[in-house]
């Protein structure tokens, strides 16, 4: 992740640099010497405001549900996510479940949507209804 913040920073001042230079058509406007100098006064300016950018590099609270997840600790439950096949995002507990998806499991016998592991459930394990999943 440390290296895509990077290229992310460097991204961020090299379009920050090419808009303003664009805008003041700066390098028509400034001889060799200037440039230089402006160049290092934007550089030193627009660090001090990057470094004010904090990159959350804290545990993510949301996983993109969108997403199946490779990490074993997420509870392998298949979710509706309006007609698409999602992942619960929870942390699994017990039998690679969440607390909740492996009460469901002790309770009804089987999931509602089956695991990610399992092809898409034509029909809803609970109510018996038909699932257009897109
Ligand atoms: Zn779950």
């Amino acid at each position: 992740m440390e290296k895509i913040h990077n290229l992310m920073l460097k991204k961020i001042k090299q379009t920050i640099l090419d808009e303003l230079n664009e805008e003041y058509d700066i390098f028509n406007n400034l001889c060799s010497i200037d440039y230089k100098d402006y160049i290092n006064f934007m550089n030193n300016n627009i660090d001090t405001e990057l470094t004010s950018i904090k990159f959350n590099t804290s545990k993510k609270k949301y996983v993109s549900r969108d997403i199946l997840s490779t990490h074993t600790h997420q509870c392998i439950a298949r979710i509706w996510n309006n007609h698409k096949a999602s992942q619960c995002s929870r942390q699994c507990k017990e039998n690679k479940l969440c607390g909740i998806h492996n009460n469901m499991l002790k309770k009804y016998g089987k999931l509602r949507f089956d695991t990610i592991h399992d092809p898409l459930p034509m029909y809803d394990n609970y109510t018996n209804n038909k699932l257009w999943w897109f």
